[in-house]
């Protein structure tokens, strides 16, 4: 049986019709667009690549997205000052850095940027102020890959209370925010990670499954329950001819794309889940469309919350 696809597209399309009323309302009660500072330091061909979907996205929205661009060799201070100038800037609403940053800025300098961004312009939901309302569930600004999960999970009519969810990853940007989410929606909670024993066995108790690993189809058919839901966030970039074609199947549309371009973007979870799965959500086409909505959908939160500031501030 072949399991339901859940299209992310799809859900990403309507959450932005949503916004769309309410992105005019701010415009015209601000007198400005929600605005958006995105900041891109070094070249890596992936990260500039999501900026430019970002940047695209917003501009279809009618967000007002700035790009501030800085060499591959800039010192940890230059971001940092670039990120309080944003915090400062009255007609800038959300600050997104985009990792990962050079390597040559240290292990710690990601955490060093979100410590300096404004919570109330946090769409990211990275900051620490941010992480901790959300382990308390009062957050409102949450990270936007666990939140368009969640949209995707509720828009397909998926139950999530009294389920059991195994999140594959513990990441600060998807794994943690995402079990927290989960277990706020009453879900019962395993997260697994690089030293889970058992994996596949734990795995294999899920309701609903989540790979958030970061290795092409890594997640086989024995990894889960039949009729489970699956939900791919891995997106892994594959050169390798013979795992294209494993994965994508040589006789595919897509690994004649693979062909041509000498690359595809595959997800965690193998192709033959389909088989087993209830429903999966598919890679490319599931969760990365909705990240981008939810980022639109932050940066309005963002903008509206400091409106109503504003306002009151004015009394
Ligand atoms: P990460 O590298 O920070 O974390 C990966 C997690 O997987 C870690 O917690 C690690 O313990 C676990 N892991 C690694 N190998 C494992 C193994 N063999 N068995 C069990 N667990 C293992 O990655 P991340 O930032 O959380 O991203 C995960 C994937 O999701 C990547 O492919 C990334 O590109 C993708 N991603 C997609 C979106 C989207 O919008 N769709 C957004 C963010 C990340």
């Amino acid at each position: 049986m072949a399991a339901r696809l859940l299209d992310g597209t799809a859900a990403a399309l309507a959450i932005r019709a949503e916004l769309a009323p309410r992105i005019a309302d701010f415009t015209r009660r601000a007198g400005r667009q929600p605005g958006l500072g995105i900041v891109l330091v070094g070249d890596k061909a992936d990260s500039q690549i999501y900026v430019t979907n970002k940047l695209k996205s917003a501009a279809d929205e009618g967000i007002g997205a700035t790009l501030s661009h800085l060499p591959a060799d800039a010192s940890l201070d230059q971001v940092l000052t670039l990120v309080r100038m944003l915090n400062a800037d009255p007609a800038t609403d959300g600050v997104l850095v985009q990792s990962p940053m050079p390597e040559a800025l240290g292990s710690t300098a990601m955490q060093s940027i979100f410590d300096a961004i404004d919570p109330a312009k946090d769409v990211d939901g990275f900051t620490p102020v941010n992480v901790g309302r959300l382990v308390q569930n009062r957050a409102d600004l949450v990270p936007c890959t666990p939140a368009g999960i969640i949209e995707l999970l509720k828009r397909s009519a998926i139950d999530i209370a009294g389920k059991h969810a195994v999140v594959i990853g513990r990441s600060d940007i998807v794994g943690k925010p995402l079990a927290t989410l989960l277990l706020h929606r009453h879900a019962t909670v395993t997260v697994c990670h690089s030293r889970t024993v058992d994996l596949q066995e734990v795995a294999a108790t899920a309701d609903i499954l989540i790979a958030a690993i970061g290795r092409p189809g890594m997640v086989r058919k024995s990894f889960v329950k039949p009729g489970a839901t699956v939900i791919d966030v891995g997106i892994n970039r594959v050169t390798d001819p013979a795992v294209a074609r494993e994965l994508l199947g040589d006789r595919s549309a897509r690994y004649e794309g693979f062909v041509k371009r000498g690359s595809a973007v595959v997800g965690d979870v193998h192709r033959e889940v389909a088989d087993i799965a209830g429903a999966l959500s598919p890679v490319p086409g599931g969760v990365g469309p909705l990240t981008i909505a939810m980022l639109m959908a932050n940066t309005l939160r963002a903008a509206e919350m400091r409106l109503i500031d504003t306002i009151v501030d004015r009394r």
